[in-house]
């Protein structure tokens, strides 16, 4: 982990505002779904990438035991499996 060199605090709320410059980097608007990580004492901020762990897609997605995959994998699936 490299540091950039930015300290901030939180606002009175627990708020905490990551910088334009990150944001558009990231390409992250306030429309993107951001997930938090604990590990040890950091905290990580990491896009929610929703995309098919099987074709990359990242239409239709559904999750099952939080990995996700789309609907035309899902039916492939099912297809190989009334052949078994
Ligand atoms: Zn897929």
């Amino acid at each position: 982990m490299k540091f950039t060199g930015i300290i901030k605090s939180t606002d009175q709320i627990g708020r905490f505002k990551i910088p334009k410059e990150y944001l558009e980097t990231y390409n992250i608007t306030s429309e993107t779904p951001l997930k938090l990580f604990r590990r040890g004492k950091s905290i990580i901020i990491q896009r929610d990438i929703c995309n098919c762990i099987f074709c990359n897609s990242s239409e239709n997605i559904l999750t099952f035991k939080d990995k996700y995959i789309c609907h035309h994998c899902i039916n492939k699936i099912k297809d190989k499996a009334t052949f078994m």
